[in-house]
């Protein structure tokens, strides 16, 4: 299979697509670079997925709350904990790592939420939860 420079991997996370990377192939674990989420990349057809790796719930969400501030050059304060265990109940509750802080439960607000990957954090000092913080 040919890459060519267009292609694109989604990610069923933030339900975006990013750019291939030259190198990557089929069963290789990649970082979506706008949430975080560590996936296993798939080719599906001519499309390129990015498969959530089953790990568990915790260990899911907390790589991906890792890898994002890690992108971004955030950082946690001490509420980290109680946030991470809203997550995951919610995830039990509702199928899926949804804003602890919001009643709505729809993509957008999955953790990282849309607002933070839109730049909230650099807006506000913090996102919504108070789970990222702007770094120095
Ligand atoms: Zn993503």
């Amino acid at each position: 299979m040919t890459i060519h420079g267009e292609a694109r991997v989604y990610c069923p996370v933030c339900q975006a697509r990013f750019k291939f990377a030259p190198g990557w192939k089929e069963g290789d674990e990649v970082i979506c670079p706008i949430c975080g989420q560590k996936l296993t990349l798939r080719l599906t057809g001519s499309e390129w997925i990015g498969e959530r790796p089953e790990k568990g719930a915790e260990t899911e969400i907390r790589e991906r709350v890792d890898e994002y501030a890690r992108l971004k050059g955030y950082v946690f304060n001490d509420m980290k904990e109680e946030l991470l265990e809203g997550l995951i109940a919610k995830n039990r509750r509702f199928g899926d790592f949804y804003c602890p802080c919001r009643m709505e439960h729809v993509p957008e607000f999955m953790c990282p939420c849309k607002p933070t990957r839109g730049g909230d954090v650099e807006r506000s000092g913090k996102c919504y939860c108070g789970l990222f913080w702007k770094g120095r």
